[in-house]
């Protein structure tokens, strides 16, 4: 059956747009929009001003997500069929792309609005979503499983744990900051020496979880001069399931989701160099356009695909090709002001596809 063997060794890249709207700053001001969302005919336009002409370019998703759509219905759409696959053994890895302040820790973290009775806020974001379903159908099965988490941050090619027990004094602190290493397991796939991975048993030691690690990443954010936006956060859950088969014989099933807040994607073009941080950039440059060459060369089937050339794609590599999907989530603001910026975040999203 050729159709089942595309698939068994089809690359599974599905690419989403989502435009944030305008914020009430904007609005204030009268912030001209330059982008219209046809989330049913899954396309997206945005229209440019050449020489006193209009110019209106078209681009064409696997799903578009205007500005009037909520957290749920994105996830509920995009997100709830990837997790489904990852009970079912898959490593799977979901990207937030796109520039500054266009919606990536929105949509992965949620909008900072807090739980109401333990219910989730209606702005709770990707993450803590996907964690409430991974319980609820695990529990609803009755199924004997373990699972763990790590979150990590990549700056700069280093990579800091944001669920290290220190406080982060210790990582501001440039003598006594200690990059933890990227090693190979000599079997083809890497692991990380030293990081943090926590045991979990209910969602809500995962939203804690997640908490901590976020908050660090503020910390360091105001500390350090606006760092995340040149950082890519890491959240990863791995569970393994344990599985009768009709003969009665035991099995583990495992499976991965990866959960990227990249950094910022004008990181790609310019600020880095501009403000004379050549080697930050270009290192930043490094792991997102590594990235960008990974998924091409996965989509066009070609014969090398270059994970060994930055860490983002080096740590991710056993959840991108292969048996695996990926979904990248590409962020754009509908503002004239970025329109410059979120052309560029098109044709790359585009051509992922
Ligand atoms: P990024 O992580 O890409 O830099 P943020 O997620 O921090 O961007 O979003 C920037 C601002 O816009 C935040 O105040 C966020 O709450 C708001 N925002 C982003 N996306 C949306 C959205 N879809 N709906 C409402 N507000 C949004
Ligand atoms: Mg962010």
């Amino acid at each position: 059956n050729s159709s089942k063997n595309e698939k068994d060794k089809g690359v599974n890249v599905q690419v989403i747009l989502r435009c944030r709207p305008l914020s009430e700053d904007e609005m204030k001001v009268n912030t001209p929009v330059v982008v219209s969302c046809h989330d049913h005919r899954r396309e997206v336009s945005a229209i440019q001003n050449i020489a006193n002409k209009q110019i209106d370019r078209t681009f064409a998703f696997d799903k578009v997500f205007g500005p009037n759509s909520q957290q749920k219905d994105l996830y509920d759409q995009a997100v709830s069929p990837i997790v489904n696959e990852v009970l079912e053994g898959y490593n799977c890895t979901i990207f937030a792309y796109g520039q500054t302040g266009t919606g990536k820790t929105y949509t992965m973290e949620g909008g900072g609005k807090k739980a109401k009775n333990g219910e989730f806020p209606s702005d709770a974001g990707v993450i803590p979503r996907a964690v409430r379903e991974i319980f609820d159908i695990l529990e609803a099965q009755n199924a004997e499983y373990n699972m763990k988490v790590t979150f990590l941050e990549l700056y700069n090619e280093e990579i800091t744990d944001l669920l290290a027990p220190d406080d982060y004094s210790k990582f501001i602190d440039d003598k006594s900051k200690k990059p933890i290493a990227l090693m190979e397991d000599g079997k083809g796939g890497v692991f990380v020496r030293g990081l943090e991975e926590e045991i979990v048993c209910t969602a809500n030691e995962i939203y804690k979880i997640l908490e901590k690690g976020s908050s660090k990443r503020r910390t360091a954010e105001t500390l350090l001069n606006k760092q995340s936006s040149r950082s890519h956060s890491i959240f990863s859950i791995t569970i393994h399931i344990k599985e009768c088969t009709p003969e009665g014989e035991e099995l583990i099933k495992c499976g991965k989701l990866n959960l990227v807040d990249l950094a910022g994607s004008e990181n790609i073009s310019r600020s880095g160099a501009r403000e004379g941080r050549a080697r930050e950039a270009g290192e930043i440059n490094k792991s997102l356009l590594t990235l960008g060459r990974v998924i091409n060369a996965l989509v066009e089937h070609s014969g090398h695909i270059p994970y060994r050339d930055s860490k983002l794609t080096r740590l991710l590599r056993d959840s991108l090709g292969g048996k695996t999907k990926t979904c990248i989530i590409a962020t754009i603001s509908p503002s004239i002001h970025c329109l410059e910026e979120t052309l560029s975040t098109l044709d790359y999203a585009h051509r992922a596809k």
